[in-house]
């Protein structure tokens, strides 16, 4: 009945249903699955950072352009008002991004864990009896996570 073992790196208690170590991120268990929910939480980082990084890129030579268009080009106006623009959705874009994940994380967690029908606690999936009252758990449809 050993459902954890001790990370090699640092010594702590890793879950068998866990690939890496929480503290230090080393993996421990190579077969077992990609926490989806860290799948979604790092797919989103990523396109959340690469949207800012683009959005910051496209302000800033907005304000580049501005100058001299103030000064002697007031064509740059337009270059201007458009990188501003693209800046603007980019950074709206990241946003939505994070949004749509965390709605994903929480029906993944939704979906991951089972309310106890007696006291209204939530367990772990796994569980087969609730942590608070004792009383059996209804087993849960498996399918209908990750879509
Ligand atoms: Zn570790
Ligand atoms: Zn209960």
């Amino acid at each position: 009945m050993v459902k954890a073992r001790q990370c090699p790196e640092c010594d702590a208690l890793v879950m068998l249903n866990k690939r890496y170590c929480p503290e230090c991120h080393a993996t421990v268990n190579p077969r077992a699955p990609e926490d989806p929910v860290v799948q979604i939480k790092e797919a989103s980082a990523f396109g959340t950072v690469l949207l800012l990084s683009l959005a910051s890129m496209a302000l800033f030579f907005s304000f580049a352009f501005l100058l001299p268009a103030v000064l002697s080009e007031p064509g740059f106006i337009l270059v201007s008002a458009v990188l501003f623009c693209i800046g603007i959705v980019l950074v709206a874009g990241a946003w939505a991004v994070k949004i749509k994940a965390k709605r994903r994380i929480a029906a993944l967690m939704k979906a991951m864990h089972v309310m106890c029908e007696y006291c209204g606690s939530v367990n772990d999936r796994d569980r087969h009896r609730c942590a608070s009252c004792g009383a059996p758990l209804a087993e849960p449809p498996v399918n209908a996570v990750l879509k």
